[in-house]
């Protein structure tokens, strides 16, 4: 389809104490971790939920259902890999993607460059075209409280 589109994409998830903490395929060093079916990459679930959403191909649930053991601590980048071949398949294009990640602790600015490298690398576009941002809700609200993290995603795709 020719023209462009655009998507957005939100999730949250849980934090306990532990856990490994993996936000844009890069391992945080934190004593907190996301709870999930999957490795938790809540970043990566929102930009999947932004994809498929511009190109109105469902959502994440519904590609990769938490009930199956399939994606059972599942690299999300594999998942967000999968999404980029559904695109693909109907001939869009990735224009720029822009994320938002909402969060108390820790200071993620150490781990922006690297989580927008390896988010260009699946999306197979240059780094340039992928924006990572870090904000915190002054601690009010579940995050605030450091009880759970959530992402925003946008993107425009192009038909090709
Ligand atoms: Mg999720």
């Amino acid at each position: 389809m020719e023209g462009y589109r655009i998507g957005h994409g939100y999730d949250v998830h849980a934090l306990a104490d532990g856990l490994p903490l993996v936000l844009g395929g890069v391992r945080i060093n934190h004593a907190k971790g996301c709870v999930a079916h999957s490795d938790g990459d809540v970043l990566v679930h929102a930009l999947c939920d932004a994809l498929l959403g511009a190109s109105a191909l469902g959502d994440i649930g519904l590609h990769f259902p938490d009930t199956s053991d399939e994606y059972k601590g599942a690299d999300s980048m594999i998942l967000l890999a999968k999404v980029v071949d559904l695109l693909d398949a109907k001939d869009y294009g990735i224009v720029n993607v822009d994320c938002t990640l909402v969060m108390q602790k820790p200071k993620l600015r150490p781990y922006i460059d690297d989580m927008r490298a390896s988010i260009a690398a699946v999306l197979k576009i240059p780094t340039d075209r992928v924006s990572v941002k870090a904000t915190t809700e002054e601690r009010l609200g579940f995050t605030g409280r450091e009880e759970g993290v959530s992402a925003h995603a946008v993107v425009l795709i192009k038909g090709k």
